[in-house]
């Protein structure tokens, strides 16, 4: 359960910021490492994807309810405080809601990009059938 939390520190997820050092043959520029699920030309880093992204809105409306009775004042910290207070907890509850929810929307992460992907390999079909 805490493994995905340590991974996900030491930067070892999928999220774009990171894949975007992969891709071959040119790596993408860090400033154009975009979200490409909410389309908003954001960059997909651990902030937007546990602060912002909305395409987990519901997920983490539920985390942030259970988080708030936790952590004081949660929700009025700024993003970097707030990653910051997940990230560096100690405190067991925390963490395993925080694994719960890094779970839960890498989940739903990876069921929207098979769509997205699909999408795109259609558009970049040679011919049309119109
Ligand atoms: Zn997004």
């Amino acid at each position: 359960m805490r493994n995905i939390i340590a991974k996900f520190r030491l930067s070892s997820h999928n999220l774009e910021i990171e894949e975007g050092r992969y891709i071959k043959p040119h790596k993408i520029p860090v400033n154009e490492r975009f979200c490409q699920l909410c389309n908003y030309g954001l960059i997909e880093d651990e902030i937007h994807f546990v602060l912002v992204c909305e395409s987990y809105n519901d997920i983490r409306e539920l985390f942030f309810s259970k988080i708030s009775s936790l952590i004081n004042n949660f929700y009025n910290l700024e993003n970097g405080a707030k990653i910051k207070a997940l990230l560096a907890s100690k405190n067991h509850t925390i963490l395993v809601w925080f694994a719960k929810f890094l779970k839960c929307c890498f989940q739903r992460r990876a069921f929207l990009m098979v769509e997205i992907e699909r999408v795109k390999l259609f558009k970049e079909l040679p011919f049309h059938f119109n």
